[in-house]
């Protein structure tokens, strides 16, 4: 259907800054304007940008957030882990609880803004139908 979507883009040129899209979705903002939440709740997608009107449904962010979460997360604790151990040499038990509750809110905090950076990667490259919504090309 994207042949479908290309012809109905009144603007199918027009640059849609990634940088710019991908820092609206870390704050979880709407790619298009950067002022509407793009997520209701904790993680579910919003159909529409409530202030713009932008259409969110063609996002498919999928296992991406989680995929993204795991990677930063991992790549920040591993290093940590290390350091905390060498540094403090806590025991054992302790080691385990603050670490596992660091990595789950990591994970918390970084999850819907892995989202959001999706979406606005989606959105700026037209990606999924994202390039159909008219007034918004
Ligand atoms: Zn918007």
């Amino acid at each position: 259907m994207t042949a479908i979507a290309d012809q109905t883009d009144p603007a199918p040129d027009a640059e849609r800054p990634l940088g710019l899209s991908l820092r609206r979705g870390l704050a979880c903002r709407c790619p298009a304007c950067g002022q509407g939440p793009v997520l209701r709740g904790y993680l579910k997608l919003r159909d529409t940008c409530p202030a713009c009107g932008t259409d969110l449904t063609p996002a498919r962010a999928d296992d991406g957030p989680a995929y993204l979460t795991i990677l930063v997360v991992g790549h920040l604790m591993a290093p940590f882990i290390h350091w905390a151990f060498v540094t403090w040499r806590p025991d054992p038990l302790t080691m385990a609880l603050l670490l596992s509750a660091g990595c789950v809110a990591l994970s918390l905090a970084l999850l819907p803004r892995m989202k959001g950076m999706i979406v606005g990667f989606q959105w700026a490259r037209r990606m999924h139908g994202f390039g159909a919504e008219p007034g918004h090309g």
